[in-house]
């Protein structure tokens, strides 16, 4: 298995994670074009990728989905709320578009990589993140999820590889440019993981398989990748430069897990 980035941030997130010849999109808030180029840095086109599964129906994540779906025949996975929600504004009748709706507790296999999504606290409509299995290696994937929950912890225990939001500093956000709104939005218990609640949360799990760790969904206002790569190594005891950043531009290189 291995996986790779294309960008992650409130700007626009996908990931590709691969197992043999099945390569699953997770989001794709980047426009058809963007994705494009974006997947050529990984010597990929949209023809290489298998399924696109949507996570919430937040523009950073659902932005490009469908028009990539449709454009290029992908089948796409995502819960009924988040149908609900993408398909709000658009007539999905005259788009050749294939949408299997997912249960938020229920894994689906998608050729060669098992999907288990769980349910997050965030506010959209049904919002889910998800683990991929090949066998008994395990990535996990959370962003956009505004505490931590049992559940959660349950979910990304054990976990070979983990992309863990680290979206803003408490104290940097409390003082930053947003509005009092905003603010209250980001940092709450449906909003965004700041890096303390990243590093609690991670401690907690069991993490001695554990062969990469991103740190995800940094803001580019509220955050810096020296201060979530501190928080996490702490947890690990690990080198500054062993946490990896999954960046807004370049997202992360393929990274192996075996
Ligand atoms: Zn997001
Ligand atoms: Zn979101």
């Amino acid at each position: 298995m291995r996986f790779a980035s294309l960008g992650s941030g409130s700007a626009g997130n996908a990931l590709v994670v691969e197992v043999k010849q099945t390569r699953l999109m997770l989001d794709c808030g980047f426009s058809v074009k963007e994705t494009t180029s974006r997947l050529a840095r990984l010597n990929l086109t949209p023809n290489d990728i298998t399924g696109i599964v949507i996570t919430h129906e937040h523009d950073d994540h659902a932005g490009g989905a469908l028009k990539l779906a449709a454009k290029y025949r992908i089948p796409v996975w995502l819960t009924y709320g988040t149908l609900k929600m993408v398909t709000r504004y658009m007539p999905v009748n005259q788009y050749d578009l294939q949408l299997n709706v997912m249960d938020s507790h229920t894994a689906v296999a998608i050729a060669d990589i098992e999907v288990q999504p769980y349910p997050v606290p965030h506010d959209a409509r049904e919002p889910i993140q998800c683990i991929f299995t090949e066998g008994n290696l395990k990535l996990g994937v959370l962003t956009d999820v505004g505490r931590g929950t049992p559940h959660i912890e349950d979910q990304l225990n054990g976990c070979n590889a983990l992309m863990l939001e680290c979206n803003h500093d408490a104290n940097m956000l409390q003082t930053g440019p947003y509005g009092w709104t905003l603010k209250k939005r980001v940092g709450g218990d449906l909003g965004h993981l700041e890096n303390l609640d990243a590093a609690n949360l991670l401690s907690k799990l069991d993490n001695s398989k554990l062969q990469h760790i991103m740190a995800a969904h940094l803001s580019a206002k509220n955050n810096t990748p020296l201060l979530a790569k501190s928080a996490l190594a702490k947890v690990l005891g690990c080198e500054l430069d062993w946490v990896g950043v999954a960046d807004q531009l370049q997202g992360f290189n393929w990274r192996e897990v075996v």
